[in-house]
């Protein structure tokens, strides 16, 4: 399980700069920079409005990762200790990206 901070405040999931999915997907199977890679469960909070009244931010979650050229990819799981989404102000998936992401 990977402890994960994530700034991306107008995603749906999102609470206190965590996550409050139990398990992300992170796309970028051919990325050799930072910033191909995007969260791939982003989802647009268009409103603005939803709150996670009902959600508790999870503080380690499981990552499936199809950015396989990063050091810390291992049979499409990440297995680093921790890691940083960022894109704050995104208004899609693709303006999202793993911050920890390492080409091999
Ligand atoms: S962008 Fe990804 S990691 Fe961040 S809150 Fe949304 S689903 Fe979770
Ligand atoms: S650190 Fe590497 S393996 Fe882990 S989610 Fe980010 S890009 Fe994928």
């Amino acid at each position: 399980m990977t402890k994960l901070e994530c700034n991306v405040t107008n995603c749906l999931h999102n609470a206190e700069n965590r996550c409050c999915k139990q398990a992300i997907i992170v796309d970028g199977s051919g990325a050799r920079e930072t910033y191909e890679t995007c969260c791939g469960s982003f989802d647009r909070n268009s409103e603005g409005s939803f709150k996670n009244l009902f959600k508790t931010p999870e503080s380690r979650l499981e990552v499936d990762c199809e950015a396989v050229n990063c050091v810390y990819n291992r049979e499409r799981r990440c297995e680093a200790e921790r890691i940083g989404i960022a894109g704050d102000g995104a208004s899609e998936a693709e303006q999202t990206e793993c911050a920890t992401f390492l080409m091999r």
